[in-house]
């Protein structure tokens, strides 16, 4: 199966925590060699889950994934209480 971008964004949170079965993790790793954009959004997300796990204040990217959002902060609510 071939992914594009916007497959790999969609999966780009789940594939950081693992979370994305053997072939899909493959496509995207496929992906991620041959695209420089892909590539930078793994890092900068990467970045962010790296802050959220020091329990730093943070700001996601403009035009993130909502999802990914929408994740993290139900993670920052459960750790207030
Ligand atoms: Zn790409």
């Amino acid at each position: 199966m071939r992914v594009d971008c916007k497959h790999v964004w969609e999966h780009i949170s789940a594939y950081i925590d693992g979370d994305v079965d053997a072939a899909l993790r493959a496509d995207i790793d496929k992906h991620l060699e041959t695209c420089e954009i892909c590539s930078a959004v793994l890092d900068s997300t990467r970045n962010v889950v790296v802050l959220v796990a020091d329990g730093r204040v943070f700001e996601l990217p403009a035009g993130f994934s909502h999802r990914l959002h929408e994740r993290l902060e139900a993670e920052l609510q459960s750790r207030e209480t």
